[in-house]
């Protein structure tokens, strides 16, 4: 007898653990590991969709005990490949959540079984007397024609209403069924032939001849005795309808054969063949190590670091080749806002039918259906946002993760992994090469490539010699002092006006809104900031005071600069709205074109934006740094800054360093074409080393710089922080429960090997409807802080009520 191991598809971590299943006779040969199953569970047996972790040929549950597994999904074909589960695995204990919401997030979307509960009138007649609150819900269900979803009845009377139900099922008045939903997605395209074995076909055909009422039938046997077989399509394109095809299939006279057929996401016959380009010298040294690092067995990530333009992709797509004719397969991942249509076009080009694409504006359908190509060896190449690493490929050889230093690799919904730690592992895992580009690598990154952990690949020139822009500081300070008090510079204005002449086009940049605001002084630039941490405050409008998130300390909010005594104290928080609106007032005749959360909220919105900026269809684009990726603009010339402070002083130790990626990015999409790109940077602290350098595009003085400070103030690489969020519906029970966590963070840190901040107010101190305290923690060593953090949490757990939710995120980018 044989056993499934199998984890059932349920969000509740008291369920996360592995149930036996004894595998019945008739799946004994089916049944392998990474295979989608529905079982019964619990005391109800509720059919559960659940997942084959392991087979074994014994189990310590004793035979009564144990239930059969009901039912094999998919075709008998696993959706999880044995290097997905330890993917899985993996990914549950680095970011704290259960291993169904691993295998959740590994999964293609949309396809999980759906579970629905029927409640409906029996036929008993002799009603038993019920309870007042019985009787409504049944005369409910009367209403509702006898009978009707459970959530239908939910919606009316509350989640109450199932242990209702449950006591109407007792007296048998009521039944409550389940039934399971199930969406495969499938498209089939049907073929139809004669069935020759048919023992009364002779007759069929004869009668169908003679009668002239069946003269459908009479069409449909010619045209299958031509052709043999004949899709669905081809048989209405001869006006046969569907009647005939169906009686003569319930007769059996003819038969059916159903093929699958997958979406296509783009048409080949759109794209011309592209051949490689030669490698410049620069280009030729990284492929050479590139080439080394597939063939030996103990191999090193590489980073390979490039200004915009210097040939990285077509790096890629030689590395890939390589990886192609090895018969192995390569994911190539990029954020998901640098997907463009002209990336896509460059691969595809190269690649033909062996590439495929997968991104959030495809269908559930499409999207499975890339997944199943690359599972069945259709394709060898996916390209997409961090989810295209869970593509099932069999024999991965390669992955590449561009623009490494975007925080987008980081999910946003549980489990919040992060891409780029996943994609490490998974290279691990499967000896795959791993290689990471970019333009403006992390500093954590870099620095990895420095100490020998990974391999560094440097490109210093733009292949075929493009030119780079001409970058300028703008000084906002001097604006003020000169009378001017809009939020473009003069310098700005007048070069905007030559570019509305010239009929070139202009970008302007505003960093993405932050939650915190901070206070500047615009007479000298100074920035109220936290000595301890060397973090600018936050400024809290409703008590009028000045907060740093990491430590806590709360200052009153000064009314004059406390170094030049200047009264233009401001709080920061332009949006481009604002910025829009000055620019239309400026330029009454320009064409304008704004692009920020507000603008993009519908799907695929922004790509729609993007291609009618492309297209000249407007004169000025502004937006937040989104614009800054991926996109090719030929026609822009010039690009302004708007307001370089506002990712200076977001409240973050990574401000410096999105800063300088920030500036360097938006300078790269200036001046692709011709040497009359110019950047404007308009700065109250032009003396800022993020913002000096990015102007020279000098990425090693900007590193040399930035980790001396980190290393200073232990943050990372030399440090890690853990943030523990602590939320609940209770303000003053939120509150008191964090600071008892507090407490016991300090009494676990006697010897004083991490450093704890708070319990603060968290910068979203109240958000959807409850209230959140936030401590966070520094720490030498990632590994160590985790498990001192987790160990805590643990123990607040059992002195805390249910109601109050802990939170934990290693290496939190933001701290809200
Ligand atoms: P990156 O990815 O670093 O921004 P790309 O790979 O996009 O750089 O290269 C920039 C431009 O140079 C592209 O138009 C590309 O087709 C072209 N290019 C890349 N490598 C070569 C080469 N060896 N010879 C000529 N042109 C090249
Ligand atoms: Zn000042
Ligand atoms: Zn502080």
């Amino acid at each position: 007898m044989k056993f499934a191991r199998v984890i059932v598809g349920m969000n509740n971590p008291e369920t996360d653990r592995v149930f036996d299943y004894r595998i019945p006779e008739k799946f004994e040969d089916i049944a392998i590991q990474g295979m989608r199953v529905i079982v019964p569970f619990g005391k109800k047996n509720t059919k559960t969709e659940g997942y084959i972790l392991s087979l074994s040929n014994v189990s310590e549950i004793s035979q009564e005990k144990l239930k059969d597994l009901l039912e094999i999904l998919d075709e008998g074909k696993p959706i999880f490949t044995p290097a997905m589960l330890r993917l899985a695995e993996w990914m549950k204990d680095k970011y704290f959540c259960t291993l169904n919401q691993c295998l959740q997030a590994i999964m293609p979307s949309g396809i999980r079984t759906k579970s629905v509960w029927y409640a409906s009138l029996t036929d008993r007649k002799d009603i038993p007397k019920c309870g007042k609150m019985e009787q409504t819900v049944l005369d409910a269900l009367a209403d509702m024609g006898g009978a009707a979803e459970l959530t239908e009845m939910e919606k009316i009377f509350g989640r109450g209403c199932k242990s209702i139900l449950q006591q109407l099922q007792k007296k048998n008045i009521i039944s409550l069924k389940q039934r399971l939903l199930r969406s495969d997605f499938k498209i089939e395209k049907r073929f139809f032939s004669i069935n020759f074995n048919a023992t009364l076909l002779e007759n069929a055909m004869k009668k169908a001849q003679q009668d002239k009422r069946l003269q459908g039938q009479k069409m449909l046997f010619d045209l299958l005795l031509e052709k043999g077989e004949c899709s669905m399509e081809e048989i209405k394109g001869k006006g046969i309808n569907d009647s005939p095809v169906k009686t003569l299939l319930a007769k059996g006279m003819i038969q059916e054969r159903r093929e699958e057929k997958k979406r296509a996401v783009f048409s080949l016959d759109d794209y011309e063949k592209t051949s490689p380009f030669h490698p410049t010298s620069q280009q030729a040294n990284a492929l050479a190590v590139i080439e080394k690092q597939l063939i030996i067995p103990v191999k090193k990530p590489i980073l390979l670091h490039g200004i915009t333009g210097s040939g990285k992709t077509e790096i890629y797509m030689q590395s890939i080749a390589k990886v192609l004719a090895m018969g192995k397969q390569a994911v190539v991942l990029v954020p998901e806002i640098s997907l463009t249509p002209q990336m896509m076009e460059r691969f595809i080009s190269r690649f033909g039918a062996a590439v495929s694409i997968t991104h959030s504006r495809l269908s559930a359908g499409e999207r499975l259906d890339q997944w199943k190509k690359a599972r069945e060896g259709e394709v060898s190449v996916i390209i997409g946002p961090r989810s295209a690493l869970f593509m099932p490929f069999s024999n991965l050889g390669m992955i590449i993760v561009d623009e490494v230093h975007e925080n987008s690799y980081i999910s946003d919904i549980t489990p919040k992994y992060d891409a780029r730690e996943a994609a490490k592992k998974l290279a691990e895992d499967t000896g795959a090469v791993l290689i990471m580009g970019s333009a403006t690598p992390d500093l954590v990154t870099y620095h990895k490539a420095t100490m020998r952990e990974y391999l560094l690949l440097e490109l210093t020139e733009r292949t075929g010699g493009g030119f780079l822009p001409q970058m300028h500081i703008v000084d906002m300070r001097k604006e003020l002092e000169e009378g001017n008090r809009s939020s473009f510079s003069r310098v700005l204005q007048q070069e905007i006006a030559k570019n509305l002449e010239k009929g070139e086009q202009t970008m302007l940049f505003l960093n993405r809104r932050g939650f915190a605001t901070f206070v500047s002084c615009r007479s000298c630039g100074h920035v109220m900031r936290c000595r301890d941490c060397n973090i600018s405050y936050t400024y809290h409008a409703k008590e009028n005071a000045l907060m740093c998130h990491y430590c806590g300390k709360t200052v009153e909010n000064p009314k004059t600069c406390p170094v030049c005594g200047s009264k233009y104290i401001r709080y920061f928080g332009t949006g481009t709205q604002k910025i829009e609106d000055e620019a239309r007032r400026l330029f009454p005749k320009a064409k304008i074109l704004r692009m920020d959360l507000d603008t993009t909220s519908g799907k695929g919105s922004h790509n729609r934006i993007l291609e009618a900026f492309r297209h000249g269809q407007a004169d000025i684009l502004v937006g937040t740094q989104m614009i800054a990726k991926g996109h090719d603009f030929p026609n822009v010339s010039l690009v302004g800054i708007m307001a370089a402070d506002t990712s200076l002083n977001t409240g973050s130790f990574y401000a410096s360093e999105n800063t300088f990626q920030l500036i360097t990015q938006a300078g790269g999409r200036a001046g692709r074409v011709n040497d009359t790109g110019r950047v404007y940077v308009q700065t109250y602290q032009p003396k800022h080393y993020a913002i000096t350098h990015a102007a020279k595009q000098d990425y090693k003085g900007f590193y040399g710089e930035e980790i001396l400070l980190r290393y200073m103030m232990g943050y990372p690489p030399f440090g890690a922080f853990f943030s523990v969020l602590v939320s609940g519906q209770n303000a003053q029970e939120t509150v008191l429960a964090s600071e008892g966590l507090g407490r016991l963070f300090q009494e676990g840190n006697q010897d004083g090997n991490f450093f704890v901040m708070g319990p603060v107010a968290a910068v979203l101190s109240k958000f959807r409807g409850e209230f959140r305290q936030r401590i966070l923690i520094q720490g030498k060593e990632e590994e160590a802080l985790a498990q001192f953090v987790v160990r805590i949490v643990e123990k607040a757990k059992k002195n805390t009520k249910k109601e109050i939710y802990f939170n934990l995120t290693p290496n939190p980018m933001n701290i809200v």
